[in-house]
């Protein structure tokens, strides 16, 4: 692979909360980030607009990773050849949540086939080119839920425990070509995906938590941050969590 090619990070569903904040570290860190969106075009086009106004260098793409025959195509067409892929994020993620007695077989499946699947797509696309490059970071983003389960998210917790699984398993494959793969679990972190929650039920995570409150976006960006750089070169495996302290 040439030298000329730009060293990217590519971050999944960074058009908001989480993944924009990653986004905006990792640019910081000096990586071209390639960040992808699904429904909001306007608010990827904004991250990649206040990365370039740090002076940083982005782009945006539209990429449902549950779709795995697009995500195959944007590596071949995007990404193999074109840039020096240092930095896979697997962030992006949705809840479809219920109770496992009244839960849909397409409330299940489609949690599944996003957080799961779509990062177990991506990771797989990504380590064809990291191993060619013998270097690569690839982070997913799981959950203290993952780890803990909870109640009405039955199949959000099988979907991040299932990419822990991943995570530890890629590790073992991948060690030999200098690829390090860990996942972070954040806790509960303020992002549009806990706004959904009723503010009965955030107070009462909240007195659970010993830090005693939420997490910021930018809690995770900075353990993905110190994963991606040099710091962590010799981890893999592992899963951080930042949680507050939430289950420890
Ligand atoms: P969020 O604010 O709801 O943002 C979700 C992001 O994922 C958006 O950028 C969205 O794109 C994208 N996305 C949704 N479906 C997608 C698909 N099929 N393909 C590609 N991108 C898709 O979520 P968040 O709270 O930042 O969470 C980010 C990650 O952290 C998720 O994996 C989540 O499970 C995990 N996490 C979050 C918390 C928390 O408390 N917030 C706790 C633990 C773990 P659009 O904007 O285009 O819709």
């Amino acid at each position: 692979m040439s030298n000329e090619l730009v060293s990217t990070a590519l971050v999944t569903g960074a058009s908001r909360g989480i993944g924009k904040a990653i986004s905006l570290t990792l640019a910081k860190e000096g990586y071209q980030v390639y960040i992808t969106y699904v429904s909001k075009p306007q608010e990827a086009e904004k991250v990649v607009a206040e990365i370039e106004a740090n002076g940083g260098k982005a782009k945006a793409f539209c990429l449902n990773v549950g779709d795995t025959e697009a995500v195959t195509k944007f590596f071949q067409e995007e990404i193999k050849d074109k840039v020096r892929l240092d930095v896979l994020v697997n962030n992006a993620g949705i809840t479809k949540d219920g109770l496992i007695l009244r839960m849909k077989d397409e409330d299940f499946n489609a949690v599944i086939d996003i957080n799961l699947k779509g990062a177990f797509t991506c990771l797989r696309e990504a380590t064809k080119i990291m191993a060619k490059q013998r270097f690569g970071r690839v982070i997913n983003i799981v959950s203290v839920v993952g780890l803990m389960g909870n109640a009405g998210q039955a199949n959000y917790a099988a979907a991040k425990a299932g990419l822990i699984g991943i995570t530890k398993s890629a590790a073992k494959e991948f060690g030999s070509r200098s690829i390090t793969i860990n996942a972070v679990a954040p806790g509960f972190i303020e992002t549009d995906m806990t706004s959904q929650l009723p503010e009965d039920i955030k107070a009462k995570y909240a007195e659970a938590i010993p830090l005693g409150c939420f997490g910021s976006a930018q809690n995770v960006a900075d353990a993905v941050a110190f994963l991606a750089s040099e710091k962590a070169s010799y981890i893999t495996g592992q899963v951080l969590s930042v949680n507050g302290g939430l289950y420890c």
